[in-house]
């Protein structure tokens, strides 16, 4: 069996090994705040560990009272590693476990008596492990089996290790030596933040992959899908919704060249970040919204009936024409028009959809541009656009448009009905 000292300086030795390879991924992706605190967790464990096992050649006082809040200190900020991977604050039940041991060391018998000392050691760190098990349990991240993994594998740890400290005070030891049980406690914990630390690193990388996928997905100036994105999500729809009739919107932003030509690209790129932020505080839920083209974007939305797809479209282009986008000379507005194709969910095809919803386009824009046209079977109509200063603005302006979309789209709507 090795010595006392040699297990300490292995456990040392292992914990300043993890501190070393956390924070060096840290140094790597900053963004990833969470490898700093794991990192920072145990390089404080390890150091906490280390003046333990100085016993002897440094005073009691800094070998016991202070090693063991530096290594308790380990598990706070584990704590915070851990809701920070899960994107929330940190709570302060992290605080728990340094704040036991001092509490207790205030107590003589306990400060007087090693045994007492290791049993409050170890209630602090079952108390350290149960909060890490309580926020995995909690936590959104990863798998489901993932997070299962890590809540068995500290809330075991939490229960072992509070078994020792039970087993203490009726075994009470005078020394680490007198005390070869909690070696294998110690070898235990081990093999536990190995464990644990492997499986962190595997939810990290998933993580990372499904940030990759998602990139691939999306237009990097609006936010919106890109065309790739468009075609899975549509998919997606298709599958999940419980609406029988589909329809494709596409939106193309008139004059866009001009607003490029007149005030520059990065006016214009601000415009299609505006439309984009229009369109998506519009959307309804589980609708798709994509940038597939320059200044042309398109949506899916599930519907009950044609006029539901015409009154977003229209209500869109409203909210659109009203907004004023500031430049360096002057704010402009900017319009857009839109074309629109239903299908019944069962005859859905996208590729057919798409050139029925061009088709339309090409009407609004022939007809002077925004405006909002929608095409079924051979037939096309378009919505009268009344202009702003004609729709009753009354007490509630939201309302009052709402209806005065609906009359407008009724106006036209029954041609499609037929
Ligand atoms: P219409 O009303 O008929 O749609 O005319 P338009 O000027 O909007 O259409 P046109 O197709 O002639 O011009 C589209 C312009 O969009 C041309 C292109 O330079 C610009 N564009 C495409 N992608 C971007 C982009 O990412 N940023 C900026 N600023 N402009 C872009
Ligand atoms: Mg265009
Ligand atoms: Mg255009």
């Amino acid at each position: 069996m090795i010595d006392v000292k040699t297990a300490f300086l292995l456990w040392v030795i292992q914990a300043s090994t993890l501190a070393i390879l956390l924070m060096a991924i840290w140094w790597h992706a900053r963004d990833q705040k969470h490898f700093l605190w794991f990192g920072t967790g145990f390089l404080f464990h390890a150091s906490g560990l280390g003046l333990v096992a100085l016993r002897g050649q440094i005073p009691d006082f800094v070998s016991i009272q202070t090693a063991n809040t530096i290594s308790l200190l380990g598990f706070s900020l584990w704590v915070k590693g851990l809701a920070a991977l899960d994107h929330r604050p940190a709570p302060r039940l992290l605080w728990i476990p340094p704040v036991v041991w001092l509490a207790g060391n205030l107590a003589p018998f306990i400060r007087m008596e090693f045994a007492f000392r290791v049993s409050l050691y170890n209630v602090a760190a079952a108390i350290g492990f149960a909060t890490l098990a309580f926020i995995a349990a909690r936590a959104q991240f990863s798998s489901r089996r993932d997070r299962a993994l890590l809540v068995c594998i500290w809330g075991g740890q939490s229960a072992v290790t509070l078994g020792f400290a039970a087993f203490v005070i009726f075994q009470r030891p005078t020394s680490f030596a007198d005390n070869y049980f909690s070696m294998w406690i110690g070898t235990l914990a081990v093999i536990g933040f190995v464990t644990s630390v492997v499986i962190l690193a595997k939810i990290t990388m998933d993580r990372s992959q499904e940030q990759l996928q998602a990139l691939v997905r999306t237009d990097p100036l609006t936010g919106a899908l890109n065309r790739r994105g468009f075609s899975e999500a549509y998919q997606g729809l298709v599958e999940s919704t419980p609406l029988n009739t589909l329809a494709v919107l596409i939106f193309d932003l008139d004059h866009f060249k001009q607003i490029n030509d007149r005030h520059g690209h990065t006016v214009g790129d601000r415009v299609l970040r505006e439309f984009a932020e229009v369109c998506r505080s519009l959307l309804p839920q589980r609708a798709v919204f994509a940038r597939t083209g320059g200044e042309e974007f398109a949506a899916v939305l599930a519907i009950s009936e044609p006029r539901d797809a015409a009154l977003f479209a229209e209500t869109v282009r409203l909210a659109l024409a009203d907004r004023s986008i500031p430049t360096e000379d002057e704010a402009i507005s900017v319009t857009t028009s839109v074309g629109i194709a239903t299908s019944s969910l069962r005859d859905a095809d996208l590729d057919k959809l798409l050139s029925e919803a061009d088709l339309a386009l090409y009407t609004a824009k022939a007809q002077g541009r925004n405006r909002t046209s929608l095409r079924s079977g051979n037939l096309t109509v378009t919505v009268p656009p009344v202009r702003e200063d004609n729709i009753q603005v009354e007490v509630d302006r939201q309302a009052s448009r709402q209806v005065a979309i609906l009359k407008r789209i009724s106006a036209v709507a029954h041609k499609l009905d037929d």
